[in-house]
């Protein structure tokens, strides 16, 4: 729920209150809308697997209760697309780009002045020189190789605070990918996920709670489609995503099964025989 989705609720519970007790409760069927941003191959096969990942996350998004997940090849124009949206997931080249391209700025401010919980994945964490000041404002952290490096290594994951909602479910898991370091972050970004790369722990995930209200949570993992296929590494994505929904992750972590036929990648036709 965002937080106008919030104000309306309390003025109903209020009324509800001062109603016969017999009145239904109005709050019963609220559910909570996440809307995954994708975009179409811009990398070699079987990575950054936008679109076959968001629809993955929905499928697994949607095995927790009340939860209304919707996929988006690039950013929705059709009217009425963020109604009652309480998070946006950026799974796209230069997240930060298409957040806050001009083209839709002004919706996109307005989302994030009423609280819409923002998640960054990969490449999604990234945006270019003229959008990234403003990017890290809101994401608490901000990828771009004018600063940042990308080398790929056999590293893990790890929870950054066992106690924070996010860990909750997984532990530390051998996970080879293409680990984005020395971004740069806010003071007030906290990690939730770590890894060691060339020796430093870097914080490859981290939530920050925007002081105008909204959660946003960066993950840079995930080039490889092998990382989805790691019940762990999908369980530390979706309860991050929950978390930015403002929805309390289940205590044993977000439910992440995920069938062959949901890990299989459609067909490449860059790849003979795929
Ligand atoms: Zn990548």
């Amino acid at each position: 729920m965002t937080r106008r989705t919030w104000l309306a609720l309390a003025a109903g519970l209020a009324l509800a209150a001062s109603a016969p007790a017999s009145a239904p409760a109005g709050a019963q069927d609220e559910t909570t809308k996440i809307l995954l941003i994708g975009k179409d191959r811009d990398h070699a096969p079987e990575t950054h697997e936008y679109m076959a990942e968001c629809a993955l996350l929905e499928t697994c998004l949607e095995q927790t209760p009340g939860v209304e997940a919707i996929v988006s090849d690039g950013w929705p124009t059709e009217p009425g697309a963020f109604d009652g949206v309480d998070a946006i997931v950026l799974y796209t080249a230069n997240g930060g780009d298409v957040l806050l391209d001009p083209s839709h700025r002004e919706q996109a401010d307005r989302l994030i002045a009423d609280g819409v919980g923002l998640v960054a994945l990969h490449w999604g964490t990234g945006a270019g020189e003229e959008l990234g000041p403003r990017f890290l404002e809101v994401m608490g952290g901000w990828f771009n190789t004018a600063f940042a490096e990308i080398p790929v290594v056999d590293s893990a994951i790890r929870p950054a605070d066992p106690d924070h909602p996010i860990a909750r479910g997984w532990q530390t898991t051998p996970m080879r990918d293409e680990y984005y370091i020395k971004l740069k972050h806010l003071d007030a970004a906290r990690p939730v996920v770590l890894s060691e790369v060339q020796g430093t722990d870097y914080p490859v995930g981290w939530v920050y709670e925007r002081p105008d209200g909204g959660r946003s949570f960066g993950y840079v993992c995930g080039h490889f489609h092998d990382c989805f296929e790691i019940p762990n590494y999908r369980r530390s994505v979706v309860n991050g995503i929950l978390w930015s929904a403002g929805l309390d992750v289940p205590e044993g972590g977000a439910p992440v099964e995920a069938s062959e036929q949901d890990l299989t990648l459609p067909p490449d036709p860059r790849v003979p025989g795929r």
